[in-house]
């Protein structure tokens, strides 16, 4: 799962970095109470936002208003806009990247350094070679000094580098994540090392040691018909519990159609699109829903199917199985708009396929 910056910052000021002066707005805004001039960042979960003016500098109110209403009236990179970072500009005196990251064929944590971070950080790495560390045990005083040597910082820069590496090491360990990211990490001109951008992919195969909580990601949804033909589609989260629901379908004696995998996180827009792709899909009589949370919350994939119910034009029955993350809520938002569930997915299976041959 990646966390949009705002989110990864904030999980990098609990590990002691420093992060800009900050504000979070979800609507153009006329006025801020930071000082500027304020950088107005796009909040999506894609990297090159820079480079495609979804980063930009604002020097008074005038602007300020300007910059925020301009972003929030077209989609970046293919993302709706619907939040915008604001922080307080900084005095850049240098750009640099710091990552730490999980190496497969390595069996380790690596961090990665360059001197020259910011937005042309691909082009930068061709031209002079990053460092490269295995971090086995974490970082110690060998991996600080190498760092500091390689960027070429004033020995009184020693402790702030410690206590970021440090951070990043705790974060990526801590929080469960395949990568922490800062480029650029800017060394103010008052001798600051402030994390001006941040990226954090963090392990889903870890969500059940920690109670994440996060701004709903556009999950990685997939949609695959199976067969033109097939009477019953399905949705379900996670590409196991999708091929296991196919499986039953089958096993009932009935044709699956497609499979939609929700993903990881819900996205009630992409869910409520994929119910009208189910719907247009001329033979299937049923469709099964199930749903296991765990980052995916019951709650959302209700109100996913509570909407569908009313924006979808002929949607065949729903045979829904909601269990996991926020059922409770979940069970209950779909009982108050009269949709039945369903204790388990052999039920549901049983109900499609009666469905099937009784109409
Ligand atoms: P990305 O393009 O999605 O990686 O967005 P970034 O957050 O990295 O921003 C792009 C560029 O904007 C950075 O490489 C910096 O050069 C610049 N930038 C970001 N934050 C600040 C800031 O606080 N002050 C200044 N002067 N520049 C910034
Ligand atoms: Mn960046």
């Amino acid at each position: 799962m990646r966390l949009l910056e705002y989110e990864a910052k904030k999980l990098l000021k609990k590990w002691g970095l420093s992060i800009p002066e900050h504000e979070i707005i979800r609507a153009p805004g006329s006025d801020t109470a930071l000082s500027f001039p304020v950088i107005i960042k796009v909040q999506i979960p894609k990297g090159g936002r820079g480079k495609a003016g979804g980063v930009q500098i604002a020097q008074n109110n005038i602007e300020y208003a300007r910059i925020t209403q301009l972003l929030f009236s077209q989609p970046l990179l293919d993302c709706p806009v619907t939040m915008l970072l604001i922080e307080e500009a900084l005095a850049v005196q240098q750009e640099l990247y710091l990552s730490i990251l999980l190496d497969r064929n390595e069996q380790s944590l690596v961090l990665l350094a360059h001197a020259q971070g910011g937005m042309d950080i691909e082009a930068a790495s061709k031209h002079s070679k990053p460092l490269r560390l295995l971090l086995d045990t974490g970082p110690n005083k060998k991996v600080i000094q190498k760092v500091m040597h390689y960027y070429a910082l004033p020995a009184a820069l020693t402790p702030q580098l410690a206590t970021v590496i440090d951070g990043l090491w705790q974060a990526c360990t801590q929080e469960d994540a395949l990568l922490v990211e800062v480029n650029p990490l800017i060394l103010t001109k008052q001798g600051q090392l402030i994390c001006a951008d941040a990226k954090i992919e963090l392990d889903d195969a870890a969500a059940f040691r920690h109670n994440w909580q996060f701004e709903a990601q556009p999950a990685s949804t997939q949609f695959v018909i199976l067969n033109e033909h097939g009477t019953i589609a399905s949705m379900a989260n996670g590409a196991g519990l999708a091929m296991a629901t196919i499986d039953a379908i089958k096993a009932a004696g009935a044709e699956p159609a497609n499979f939609f995998d929700v993903g990881g996180g819900t996205n009630v827009g992409g869910m409520v699109e994929a119910f009208k792709k189910m719907a247009a899909l001329q033979k299937v009589k049923a469709i099964v829903v199930n749903i296991f949370g765990g980052i995916t919350r019951c709650d959302e994939v209700a109100e996913a199917i509570i909407t569908a119910r009313q924006t979808v034009a002929y949607l065949p029955k729903l045979c829904i199985r909601l269990t996991g993350t926020n059922e409770t809520e979940g069970r209950a938002l779909l009982e108050r708009a009269g949709i039945r569930t369903l204790p388990t997915l052999a039920d549901c299976v049983a109900e499609a396929a009666k469905e099937v041959h009784s109409v």
